[in-house]
């Protein structure tokens, strides 16, 4: 980290992007932290050996190389520490593994990340560890649900696919104040837009693969903590063994330095289609916290700093044939899984079979993220695929 940007330090976001995590001098001057593969690492004396006294010693724990892109998060989440894991789905389980214990009851809201709900109900289940899903909406009220035994609150804000935003000073509060802790997959707002730490939160998660790599081209995962949690965590990871390839770290290091740029324009693309689809005829509901009609609106300019390119619609009812014609039509927006890249992304999703609560939509629902193309030719492509939606 350059010194100027120690921790409570004023500098502006984008600034601290570009200097987060970064050691030229280290590198003969080489701007960027190079690519260290490595498992061994040599000790030059016997002394030094038996004293443990290398900067490095293994490969699967540190190296240059990861130690650049975890400094640069653990300076841009206020943390006192980050472990990198192989994905997004292993940096929520590896939170999760350093927060609960058999025996212990954890609280999870209903509009998690599916996958995170499958772990969940399957592997969490089998070590004797009891889930309970809450309302993403209840705020405060999550106190009732607490157990003697609830040692875990996990949050997600917006909730995937529905967009709920939590009130996450709130529930952190109360989750605290019966000594549990309170975990967040924070990939939608990146610590750019959301400082979680900074309200409440004990372990940040973030899906890397999504806007810190920013170029669909990396699986990654990180997991930030306070100072309360930061033990725990690092020794949970090291002991499950988890790593990540040196190629990987680079190239979402390399994405984290115009983070920042690119969160920008899907901010205001993102906002920009948001509201242009609100007017049309075949759209039902925009689920997006940046529109002031949508019910997390205010919650969301309190905590927020801005929006990321990735919202939900309900269209009207109409039948599946057309939503399919619909998504053929499109040109400049993919159908596939995963999010946070430069380009335009479309998928269909159906809420009924993953969640406790009650579906509240009747039409179809999709996920679309606004990628870093032209406003203009998005809608215009839009347009031209809603009309296989009308009769
Ligand atoms: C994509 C995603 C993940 C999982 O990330 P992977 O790298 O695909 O495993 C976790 N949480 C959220 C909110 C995501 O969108």
């Amino acid at each position: 980290m350059a010194d100027h940007l120690k921790s409570g330090s004023t500098s502006g976001p984008n600034t601290r992007l570009v200097s987060a995590g970064r050691r030229p001098a280290d590198q003969f001057g080489f701007v960027n932290t190079p690519v260290y593969h490595g498992s061994t690492v040599l000790y030059s004396s016997a002394d030094d050996l038996y004293a443990n006294r290398n900067r490095y010693s293994y490969g699967r724990r540190h190296s240059p190389t990861i130690d650049a892109l975890c400094d640069a998060l653990t300076e841009l989440e206020g943390a006192a520490g980050t472990v990198l894991a192989p994905s997004g789905l292993a940096a929520v389980t590896t939170a999760i593994l350093a927060a609960v214990s058999a025996g212990d009851h954890m609280l999870v809201a209903d509009s998690v990340y599916h996958p995170m709900r499958h772990f969940c109900d399957g592997v969490l289940k089998r070590f004797g560890v009891e889930v309970s899903y809450y309302d993403p909406l209840i705020g405060a009220g999550i106190a009732e649900l607490m157990q003697p035994n609830t040692k875990a609150v996990f949050t997600e804000s917006p909730g995937s696919q529905t967009f709920e935003v939590q009130d996450i000073p709130a529930i952190a509060g109360a989750a605290h104040a019966r000594g549990a802790l309170v975990l967040m997959d924070n990939t939608w707002a990146t610590p750019l837009l959301f400082d979680a730490l900074g309200h409440g939160v004990d372990l940040s998660i973030q899906a890397g693969t999504k806007y810190v790599s920013g170029h669909a081209d990396v699986l990654i995962g990180s997991v930030s903590a306070n100072a309360a949690a930061w033990p725990r965590l690092r020794d949970t990871h090291g002991d499950l063994g988890l790593t990540v390839g040196p190629d990987d770290i680079y190239l979402a290091t390399r994405g984290l330095r115009t983070m920042g740029l690119r969160l920008e324009r899907h901010h205001a693309s993102g906002l920009a289609i948001a509201r242009w689809l609100l007017e049309r005829p075949e759209v039902r509901r925009v689920m997006h916290p940046g529109l002031e009609e949508d019910p997390g609106h205010a919650i969301w300019k309190r905590d927020f700093r801005g929006a990321c390119g990735l919202f939900g619609i309900e269209l009207e009812p109409v039948e599946n044939a057309r939503v399919r014609r619909f998504l053929d039509a499109l040109a400049l927006f993919g159908m596939g899984y995963s999010w946070g890249g430069y380009e335009s992304l479309i998928v269909p999703f159906d809420i009924s079979k993953s969640r406790s609560l009650p579906s509240v939509f009747e039409g179809p629902t999709l996920r679309i993220h606004i990628g870093l193309e032209d406003v203009a030719d998005l809608t215009a492509d839009l347009d031209r695929a809603l009309a296989e939606l009308r009769t």
